[in-house]
């Protein structure tokens, strides 16, 4: 993100009654916001968004056309009201946490900004082994707030960032939100489901409500443009879709635990733990299976937990000062010493290679 120009900032979890009243929260968002919380005689509502307090951070100081584009990100946790019944694992939560940011920008940048947006969330998706998308923008419908011009100009952003892309998209028109056009990044993943994850999201709404300014080269005060924008969305929701994504095989650099060492009887432990002390200071993830179960049911289980390698040690290891290596599909790599494990599993990481 700061390569990319951002701005990471924080911002309270609570925010009082009045904000959220100009924000329009209270009249169109209440039924998913919790009950308020009284303080000092003064309402607070626990955050269901984090936008409006980027906008206070915007509006902390008189903005000139020379301090924008102004991009503000936040790993920002968010609570919304959800019926018990409609909660369903990591995919939907009553509190979770955006990668958020608002980009606030002149029109002339409007462009250049949708594009880097999209192309920052296909970077990471592609990161995570995602590589089948589709784009999806969504128009302006019947009733809207903004501009014909306004709604023009960002459309035609987002249909460039489309075409800049190269990649599949489908155009719903009319079918977008009050406040402005969007753009959707689908994944589908390999048994064919789809999962909506980056989104770039033009508000012509709050930037009204809260009075947005900056003042242009021409010495008069001008709107900006303000986007929304998450590229994995709720990090939650995000995990969940992962690990049916890699149906929780995931590729080396992912997995919690990398390594299983398997002891096969008590006197093999100490070497056991002295190799993991090699691959910890390597910075690998281990654990050791000291139970004092058969080796092919620590086997069996690691293999359960999907954990990319075992390493297993008995008699010949301890004496090589080396580890018989396995995969979890079974594959048997035989035996090697330490340090060659560690370079090749290092590489690995390095490499992000897939499983
Ligand atoms: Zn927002």
């Amino acid at each position: 993100h700061y390569k990319a120009g951002y701005e990471i900032v924080y911002t309270p979890h609570l925010g009082k009654a009045a904000l959220w009243d100009v924000s329009g929260h209270l009249d169109f968002y209440r039924e998913y916001m919790y009950a308020p919380m009284d303080i000092d005689g003064q309402e607070y509502f626990v955050k269901p968004m984090n936008c409006p307090f980027h906008i206070e951070i915007y509006k902390s100081a008189v903005r000139s056309y020379r301090d924008l584009p102004m991009r503000l990100a936040e790993m920002g946790t968010v609570y919304r009201y959800e019926r018990s019944g409609v909660l369903h694992g990591l995919l939907r939560l009553r509190g979770f946490t955006q990668d958020d940011a608002h980009i606030f920008c002149r029109p002339d940048q409007v462009e250049e900004e949708v594009i880097r947006a999209v192309d920052f969330g296909i970077h990471y998706l592609r990161l995570f082994g995602f590589d089948d998308y589709l784009l999806c923008l969504s128009t302006r419908p019947e009733k809207y707030v903004g501009s014909i011009e306004e709604w023009d100009r960002a459309t035609e952003a987002l249909q460039q960032a489309i075409q800049v892309s190269g990649l599949e998209h489908e155009v719903d028109e009319g079918g977008g939100v009050f406040y402005g056009p969007k753009i959707d990044i689908h994944v589908r993943d390999p048994i064919g489901r789809s999962w909506q994850l980056t989104t770039v999201q033009f508000d012509f709404n709050l930037s009204e409500r809260f009075d947005l300014a900056f003042i242009g080269q021409d010495g008069h005060q001008h709107r900006p443009y303000m986007v929304h924008r998450a590229l994995l969305g709720s990090l939650e929701r995000f995990l969940g879709v992962l690990i049916e994504h890699y149906a929780g095989a995931f590729p080396l650099w992912l997995a919690p635990v990398q390594v299983v060492l398997i002891p096969i009887a008590d006197r093999h432990v100490e070497h056991a733990r002295r190799v993991v002390s090699e691959l910890e200071a390597a910075g690998l993830r281990v654990e050791v299976d000291e139970r004092s179960e058969r080796m092919q049911a620590k086997i069996r289980d690691a293999q359960l937990q999907k954990v990319p390698y075992m390493l297993v040690m008995g008699d010949k290891e301890v004496e090589a000062q080396a580890v018989a290596v396995r995969l979890r599909s079974g594959q048997d790599l035989g035996t090697m010493s330490v340090s060659a494990f560690v370079s090749r599993a290092v590489d690995e990481v390095r490499q992000r290679a897939a499983p």
